[in-house]
Parts: structure tokens; C-alpha cells; sequence
């Protein structure tokens, strides 16, 4: 595949110590970081702060909406991929794409949902432009999921909720891992597997989301 370069502060080279500060905050998985160093994260972003895109920081998309920082959206990735073979995963919360394109280099196929429409085409622009055909995206509320195209391996919610949705719970496979944010003021990661008898929840690192609003827009 071949994807547009940059110059400057949006070169290969940037991208690269974007990568070796991942490596430093504990992402291990090479296949994490491999896919960090080739999606082009300045053109996920507005031109007015492209600049800024390999700094490990969030930044705004629009609509009140906010890409997270490269660390958390590797992170998440690394806990969705450590469990096993992973072929179908969900994302809540498509925003302008960035996770999912990370998503559609790591896993076969991809169900993004994404409440805003503007952020929706906006994101299936940005995945378009850069040639990915695996990620399927919903105009849909993401506490309810996408039922019909799970079970899912993954499911991966990119927006805080005050209670982990059932409806989540529910399409995940057996072996199957939701990584998932969760409280208001104070949030938390939470890391959900499905046993082949029931369900395992356990509260990981302090994070910072938007928050998982009800209906679409
Ligand atoms: N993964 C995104 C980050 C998006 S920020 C990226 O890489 O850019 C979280 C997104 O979740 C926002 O776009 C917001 O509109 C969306 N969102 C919030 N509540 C939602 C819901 N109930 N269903 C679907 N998307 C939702």
C-alpha cells in the first residue's frame, strides 16, 4: 500500500519517535507499533494542527469530539490484540477514523459506529483516501452495538459510559475481550472477557474519555 508522505513536522521521521515514545510508555506489541509508524496520523487531523499530531496528546476533530493521544490508542489496541487470534472487533465511537485504520491493519474486518454523521463521513473519507476496504461503518448509538455483524473477538468503546452496556457484553464471542472506559469524573479502563461460562471485569489504568452520549445526531 502506498500512502501520501509528509514534510517536517508530519515526515516518517516524526512518526518514528512518535513510535519510540510508545515504546517507552510500555507498548510491546510489535504489530501495535508497526501499524502506529505507517497510518499517517497528521491527516486525521485539522491542517491547522497537523503539526502537532505525533505529539502524545489528544486533539480536537470537531464537534466537541477529541481524537485520543497515540499512547491511549495504542494501549487499547495492544490489550484488544494480547489474548489471542482476533478477526472481527466493534469500535464504538468512530470519530475521524484513526483507531479504526489501526484496527483495519491488525484485524480482517472492522464495525465502526459513530453517533455524529458529519464525524462518520468525515472518517469514511479519511479510511477511503487511504485505501482501507475492511472497515464497515454505522450511523448508530454504540451502547447498543452492532448485533448484526457480531459476535465480535473485539470490542473496543473510544467513549466513556457509566456502567459497562450489556448489549456490549452480549456480542462479544467466547474468548472474546471488550476494552472499555468507564465513570464520569473519575474513569477507568475496564478489560471484560467472556469465559466459556460467564464473564471476568478487571479495572486497569486512570483514563481520560468523552463521555458515551445516548441516540444519534
Ligand atoms: N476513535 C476515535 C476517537 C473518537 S472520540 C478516533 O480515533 O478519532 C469518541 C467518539 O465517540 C466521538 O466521535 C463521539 O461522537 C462518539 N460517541 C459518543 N457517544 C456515542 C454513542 N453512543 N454511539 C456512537 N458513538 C458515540
Amino acid at each position: 500500500m502506498s500512502l501520501p508522505t509528509g514534510i517536517g513536522m508530519t515526515s516518517d521521521r516524526t512518526r518514528a519517535r512518535m513510535v519510540d515514545v510508545l515504546r517507552r510508555t510500555g507498548i510491546r506489541d510489535e504489530r501495535v507499533l508497526a501499524a502506529m509508524m505507517e497510518i499517517p496520523r497528521h491527516l486525521f487531523v485539522e491542517p491547522g494542527i497537523a503539526s502537532r499530531a505525533y505529539e502524545d496528546t489528544p486533539l480536537p476533530i470537531g464537534h466537541g469530539q477529541t481524537i485520543s493521544s497515540p499512547s491511549v490508542v495504542a494501549m487499547m489496541t495492544q490489550l484488544l490484540l494480547e489474548k489471542g487470534p482476533v478477526a472481527k472487533v466493534l469500535e464504538i465511537g468512530t470519530g475521524c477514523g484513526y483507531q479504526a485504520a489501526i484496527l483495519a491493519k491488525l484485524v480482517k474486518e472492522v464495525y465502526t459506529l459513530e453517533r455524529l454523521a458529519p464525524l462518520m463521513d468525515k472518517a469514511r473519507r479519511n479510511l477511503r483516501d487511504l485505501r482501507f476496504y475492511n472497515v464497515r461503518f454505522k450511523h448508530a448509538d454504540g451502547h447498543k452495538g452492532y448485533p448484526e455483524g457480531g459476535p465480535y473477538d473485539g470490542i473496543l468503546c473510544a467513549a466513556t459510559a457509566s456502567h459497562v452496556p450489556a448489549a456490549l457484553k452480549e456480542q462479544l464471542a467466547v474468548g472474546g475481550r471488550l476494552v472499555i472506559p468507564v465513570g464520569t469524573d473519575e474513569q477507568w479502563l475496564h478489560v471484560v472477557d467472556r469465559t466459556a461460562t460467564g464473564f471476568t471485569d478487571e479495572r486497569r489504568d486512570a483514563v481520560r474519555f468523552v463521555p458515551l452520549l445516548p441516540g444519534i445526531a
